[in-house]
Protein backbone atom coordinates (compact mmCIF):
# COMPACT_ATOMS: atom_id res chain seq x y z
CA UNK A 1 0.00 0.00 0.00
CA UNK A 2 1.12 3.49 -0.87
CA UNK A 3 2.44 6.04 1.64
CA UNK A 4 -0.60 8.57 2.47
CA UNK A 5 0.12 12.02 1.04
CA UNK A 6 -0.27 14.03 4.00
CA UNK A 7 -1.65 16.46 2.09
CA UNK A 8 -4.67 14.37 0.64
CA UNK A 9 -5.47 13.15 4.20
CA UNK A 10 -5.22 16.66 5.82
CA UNK A 11 -8.30 17.38 3.26
CA UNK A 12 -10.55 14.41 3.64
CA UNK A 13 -10.06 15.10 7.62
CA UNK A 14 -10.91 18.88 6.68
CA UNK A 15 -13.83 17.82 4.82
CA UNK A 16 -14.99 15.49 6.88
CA UNK A 17 -15.07 18.48 10.17
CA UNK A 18 -17.30 20.72 7.51
CA UNK A 19 -19.73 17.53 6.17
CA UNK A 20 -20.50 17.26 10.14
CA UNK A 21 -22.70 20.46 10.36
CA UNK A 22 -24.09 19.94 6.91
CA UNK A 23 -27.67 21.11 7.52
CA UNK A 24 -28.35 20.62 3.56
CA UNK A 25 -31.66 18.47 4.19
CA UNK A 26 -34.18 17.37 6.67
CA UNK A 27 -31.98 14.57 7.75
CA UNK A 28 -29.92 16.29 10.00
CA UNK A 29 -32.65 17.20 12.21
CA UNK A 30 -33.04 13.50 13.61
CA UNK A 31 -30.02 12.53 12.91
CA UNK A 32 -27.11 11.49 15.92
CA UNK A 33 -24.07 12.98 14.05
CA UNK A 34 -23.17 12.62 10.51
CA UNK A 35 -21.58 9.33 9.34
CA UNK A 36 -18.66 10.28 7.24
CA UNK A 37 -17.26 7.09 6.19
CA UNK A 38 -13.92 5.51 7.46
CA UNK A 39 -11.00 3.08 6.66
CA UNK A 40 -7.85 4.15 4.81
CA UNK A 41 -7.76 7.29 3.21
CA UNK A 42 -5.55 6.47 -0.07
CA UNK A 43 -7.43 3.48 -0.35
CA UNK A 44 -8.13 2.11 -3.90
CA UNK A 45 -10.99 0.21 -3.17
CA UNK A 46 -13.81 2.07 -2.23
CA UNK A 47 -17.27 0.84 -0.77
CA UNK A 48 -20.94 2.60 -0.68
CA UNK A 49 -23.68 1.50 0.95
CA UNK A 50 -26.94 3.22 1.29
CA UNK A 51 -27.18 5.23 4.78
CA UNK A 52 -26.85 4.89 8.45
CA UNK A 53 -28.56 3.01 10.01
CA UNK A 54 -29.66 2.67 14.24
CA UNK A 55 -26.20 1.56 15.44
CA UNK A 56 -24.21 3.74 12.89
CA UNK A 57 -26.06 7.12 13.84
CA UNK A 58 -24.62 6.39 17.63
CA UNK A 59 -21.35 5.45 16.75
CA UNK A 60 -20.47 7.60 13.76
CA UNK A 61 -18.95 4.67 11.71
CA UNK A 62 -20.60 2.90 8.57
CA UNK A 63 -21.40 -0.99 8.84
CA UNK A 64 -21.23 -1.38 11.97
CA UNK A 65 -23.99 -3.44 12.52
CA UNK A 66 -24.90 -7.21 10.94
CA UNK A 67 -24.27 -6.27 7.59
CA UNK A 68 -21.38 -4.57 8.68
CA UNK A 69 -20.40 -7.79 9.87
CA UNK A 70 -20.72 -9.61 6.99
CA UNK A 71 -19.24 -6.82 4.85
CA UNK A 72 -15.92 -7.73 7.16
CA UNK A 73 -16.42 -11.44 6.78
CA UNK A 74 -16.56 -10.88 2.76
CA UNK A 75 -13.37 -8.70 3.08
CA UNK A 76 -11.44 -11.31 5.15
CA UNK A 77 -12.49 -13.78 2.39
CA UNK A 78 -10.32 -11.83 0.20
CA UNK A 79 -7.32 -11.11 2.18
CA UNK A 80 -8.71 -7.18 3.12
CA UNK A 81 -9.36 -5.79 6.39
CA UNK A 82 -11.40 -2.45 6.78
CA UNK A 83 -8.32 -0.27 6.89
CA UNK A 84 -7.05 -1.28 3.48
CA UNK A 85 -10.71 -0.11 2.32
CA UNK A 86 -12.74 3.30 2.48
CA UNK A 87 -16.29 2.59 3.57
CA UNK A 88 -19.14 5.23 2.85
CA UNK A 89 -22.56 5.86 2.40
CA UNK A 90 -24.94 7.26 -0.54
CA UNK A 91 -26.38 9.34 2.26
CA UNK A 92 -24.60 10.52 5.08
CA UNK A 93 -27.25 10.55 7.68
CA UNK A 94 -29.49 8.25 9.09
CA UNK A 95 -32.88 8.04 7.46
CA UNK A 96 -36.00 8.07 10.82
CA UNK A 97 -36.36 4.66 11.04
CA UNK A 98 -34.26 3.36 8.52
CA UNK A 99 -36.88 4.04 5.65
CA UNK A 100 -35.46 4.09 1.95
CA UNK A 101 -33.20 7.52 0.48
CA UNK A 102 -35.53 9.96 -0.97
CA UNK A 103 -34.75 11.46 -4.12
CA UNK A 104 -34.03 15.27 -2.47
CA UNK A 105 -31.59 13.85 0.31
CA UNK A 106 -29.83 11.79 -2.34
CA UNK A 107 -29.50 15.28 -4.57
CA UNK A 108 -28.68 16.87 -1.47
CA UNK A 109 -25.87 14.33 -0.34
CA UNK A 110 -24.37 13.49 -3.57
CA UNK A 111 -21.45 16.01 -4.04
CA UNK A 112 -20.34 14.88 -0.16
CA UNK A 113 -19.61 11.64 -1.93
CA UNK A 114 -18.22 12.87 -4.88
CA UNK A 115 -15.34 14.65 -3.36
CA UNK A 116 -14.94 11.53 -1.58
CA UNK A 117 -14.01 9.73 -4.16
CA UNK A 118 -12.11 12.76 -5.53
CA UNK A 119 -10.11 13.13 -2.85
CA UNK A 120 -9.47 9.55 -1.72
CA UNK A 121 -8.77 8.78 -5.52
CA UNK A 122 -9.90 5.15 -5.63
CA UNK A 123 -9.50 2.85 -8.79
CA UNK A 124 -12.85 0.79 -7.91
CA UNK A 125 -16.02 1.31 -6.45
CA UNK A 126 -17.83 -1.13 -5.23
CA UNK A 127 -21.73 0.00 -4.80
CA UNK A 128 -23.65 -2.10 -2.48
CA UNK A 129 -27.13 -2.22 -3.34
CA UNK A 130 -29.58 0.07 -5.20
CA UNK A 131 -29.50 3.21 -4.33
CA UNK A 132 -25.41 3.64 -4.46
CA UNK A 133 -25.66 1.45 -7.79
CA UNK A 134 -28.58 4.01 -9.59
CA UNK A 135 -26.83 6.75 -7.78
CA UNK A 136 -23.18 6.62 -9.40
CA UNK A 137 -23.99 4.70 -12.59
CA UNK A 138 -26.59 7.10 -13.45
CA UNK A 139 -29.06 4.59 -14.51
CA UNK A 140 -32.15 3.49 -13.45
CA UNK A 141 -31.04 -0.56 -13.94
CA UNK A 142 -31.69 -2.15 -10.60
CA UNK A 143 -29.04 -4.17 -8.53
CA UNK A 144 -30.61 -7.23 -9.58
CA UNK A 145 -29.93 -6.73 -13.39
CA UNK A 146 -26.08 -5.20 -12.87
CA UNK A 147 -24.64 -6.99 -9.98
CA UNK A 148 -21.08 -8.02 -10.75
CA UNK A 149 -20.78 -6.32 -14.15
CA UNK A 150 -17.63 -3.56 -13.63
CA UNK A 151 -18.36 -0.46 -16.10
CA UNK A 152 -16.20 2.21 -16.59
CA UNK A 153 -16.81 5.49 -15.28
CA UNK A 154 -16.57 9.22 -14.00
CA UNK A 155 -16.52 10.09 -10.57
CA UNK A 156 -15.80 12.86 -8.43
CA UNK A 157 -13.54 14.14 -11.81
CA UNK A 158 -11.89 10.39 -11.53
CA UNK A 159 -12.20 7.20 -14.25
CA UNK A 160 -12.92 4.73 -11.87
CA UNK A 161 -14.14 0.55 -12.27
CA UNK A 162 -17.82 0.69 -10.72
CA UNK A 163 -18.34 -2.24 -9.49
CA UNK A 164 -22.27 -2.59 -8.41
CA UNK A 165 -23.21 -5.74 -6.12
CA UNK A 166 -25.52 -6.60 -3.54
CA UNK A 167 -25.87 -4.80 -0.17
CA UNK A 168 -24.95 -7.29 2.30
CA UNK A 169 -28.06 -6.48 4.21
CA UNK A 170 -30.24 -7.78 1.38
CA UNK A 171 -27.82 -10.88 1.88
CA UNK A 172 -28.30 -11.71 5.25
CA UNK A 173 -30.97 -13.42 4.99
CA UNK A 174 -31.30 -14.95 1.74
CA UNK A 175 -28.26 -17.55 1.03
CA UNK A 176 -29.12 -17.35 -2.59
CA UNK A 177 -28.49 -13.80 -2.89
CA UNK A 178 -25.21 -14.31 -0.57
CA UNK A 179 -23.94 -17.04 -2.71
CA UNK A 180 -24.86 -14.43 -5.63
CA UNK A 181 -22.75 -11.97 -3.20
CA UNK A 182 -19.27 -14.21 -2.50
CA UNK A 183 -19.05 -14.85 -6.38
CA UNK A 184 -19.42 -11.24 -6.79
CA UNK A 185 -17.23 -10.42 -3.90
CA UNK A 186 -14.60 -12.68 -5.07
CA UNK A 187 -13.50 -10.70 -8.15
CA UNK A 188 -13.06 -8.16 -6.64
CA UNK A 189 -8.95 -8.50 -6.39
CA UNK A 190 -9.20 -9.56 -10.02
CA UNK A 191 -10.79 -6.34 -10.50
CA UNK A 192 -8.13 -4.01 -8.70
CA UNK A 193 -5.48 -5.83 -10.17
CA UNK A 194 -6.93 -4.50 -14.06
CA UNK A 195 -7.71 -1.59 -12.82
CA UNK A 196 -3.96 -0.94 -11.38
CA UNK A 197 -2.48 -2.28 -14.44
CA UNK A 198 -0.32 0.63 -15.74
CA UNK A 199 -1.42 1.71 -18.91
CA UNK A 200 0.77 -0.60 -22.19
CA UNK A 201 3.04 1.80 -23.40
CA UNK A 202 2.47 3.31 -26.19
CA UNK A 203 4.19 0.86 -29.26
CA UNK A 204 7.17 2.49 -31.11
CA UNK A 205 7.14 3.69 -34.12
CA UNK A 206 8.99 0.82 -36.57
CA UNK A 207 11.16 2.92 -38.06
CA UNK A 208 11.79 5.49 -35.57
CA UNK A 209 15.64 6.22 -36.83
CA UNK A 210 14.78 6.41 -40.30
CA UNK A 211 14.31 9.93 -41.63
CA UNK A 212 13.86 11.29 -44.90
CA UNK A 213 16.92 11.99 -46.55
CA UNK A 214 20.10 10.50 -48.08
CA UNK A 215 19.99 7.87 -45.20
CA UNK A 216 16.55 6.71 -46.41
CA UNK A 217 17.61 7.02 -49.44
CA UNK A 218 20.31 4.24 -49.20
CA UNK A 219 17.75 2.08 -47.38
CA UNK A 220 15.60 1.98 -50.36
CA UNK A 221 12.80 3.37 -48.91
CA UNK A 222 12.34 6.03 -51.77
N1 LIG B 1 -26.38 -0.19 5.69
C1 LIG B 1 -25.83 0.78 4.93
O1 LIG B 1 -26.14 0.91 3.78
N2 LIG B 1 -24.92 1.54 5.48
C2 LIG B 1 -24.54 1.41 6.74
O2 LIG B 1 -23.67 2.17 7.15
C3 LIG B 1 -25.13 0.39 7.50
C4 LIG B 1 -26.05 -0.40 6.95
Amino acid sequence: MSAVPVQQLDELQEYAHAVAGCTRCRLAQGRTQVVFGSGNARADLMFVGEAPGFHEDKQGVPFVGQAGKLLDKLLAGIGMTRADVFVANTLKCRPPGNRDPQPDEIEACESHLFRQVALIEPVVVATLGNFATKLLSGRELGITKVHGREQKTTIGGRDVLLYPIYHPAAALYTPAMLKVLEADFARLPELLGRALEPPPAPAEPELTLVSAGAGAEQLGLF
